[in-house]
């Protein structure tokens, strides 16, 4: 498939897990990815393992500082950027009793204030109009134990892109977020324990975890023209998990 010939897309979280494949599938389907992340190290494996059309940007999505110094390399490098996938996100177990300051501020920070900044400096870049994708989650739209302050901040992201596909009205940029539910990644591994990751094996209807490359058929999806009259819309990857 060659739906993104000559596209160029960078992905924040891009060095592992959903991100990374994610940023394999866009290069199979013909982009130039920048995979952005806090570690040089870390990123310049992930993107000798890409090949030759990934290179890898570091920044803390957190610092609108590091991302200015992104976007001024891609513009330096690249001259525009068609496609932006902000997927860098964390989450971490605190019921309401354990709820710290410092627990919330990690949270918001990266997922939703990270991915505001993220957002609002790629904007000059995409001159030619683009797709905007967002990584929310199934618990944007949901209950689930000792994670209300991740819920809550993939619900802000959920709502965003709302807001922000009118207020992108007539620049031909959409915006669209792909809401992964269980998707068994090295971070999902570490931090859920073994008889939550059966329970929830026991109440998604497909009976599975996803895997990486299933969200990123959907990530290329809403980077590619076939989604050309979506924006404003989340994308469900889920096994039907947030569903029923
Ligand atoms: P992951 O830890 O592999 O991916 C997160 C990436 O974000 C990592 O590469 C990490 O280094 C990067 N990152 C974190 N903080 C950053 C910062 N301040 N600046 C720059 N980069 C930063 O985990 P994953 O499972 O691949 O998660 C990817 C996204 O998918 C996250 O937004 C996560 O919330 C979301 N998600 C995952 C699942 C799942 O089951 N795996 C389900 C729903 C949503």
């Amino acid at each position: 498939m060659s739906r993104l010939n000559g596209k160029i897309a960078l992905i924040t979280g891009g060095a592992s897990g959903i991100g990374l494949a994610s940023a394999q599938r866009l290069i199979d389907e013909g982009a130039f990815v920048f995979i952005v992340g806090r570690r040089q190290d870390v990123l310049d494996n992930a993107a000798e393992v890409l090949g030759s059309n990934a290179r890898g940007l570091q920044a803390d999505v957190t610092k609108p500082e590091d991302l200015d110094r992104v976007f001024e390399t891609v513009q330096k490098e690249k001259g525009q950027l068609d496609v932006l996938v902000a997927n860098a996100g964390v989450g971490e177990f605190a019921s309401l009793g354990q709820i710290t300051e410092e627990h919330y501020d990690y949270i918001f920070d990266i997922n939703v204030k990270g991915t505001l900044f993220t957002v609002q400096k790629a904007l000059p870049l995409m001159t030619n109009g683009g797709s905007i994708i967002l990584t929310g989650s199934t618990v944007g739209s949901m209950g689930t134990p000792a994670m209300s302050i991740y819920s809550a901040s993939k619900a802000a992201v959920r709502n965003l892109v709302r807001s922000w596909a009118h207020d992108l009205r007539g620049t031909g940029i959409r915006v669209n977020v792909m809401s992964p539910g269980p998707t068994r990644t090295d971070k999902l591994m570490e931090l859920l324990p073994s008889e939550a990751l059966s329970e929830m094996k026991r109440t998604v209807p497909l009976e599975r975890l996803g895997d990486p490359k299933e969200t990123a058929g959907a990530v290329a999806f809403l980077a590619s023209d076939d989604s050309s009259f979506m924006t404003g819309s989340e994308v469900f990857v889920d096994g039907g998990y947030a569903q029923v």
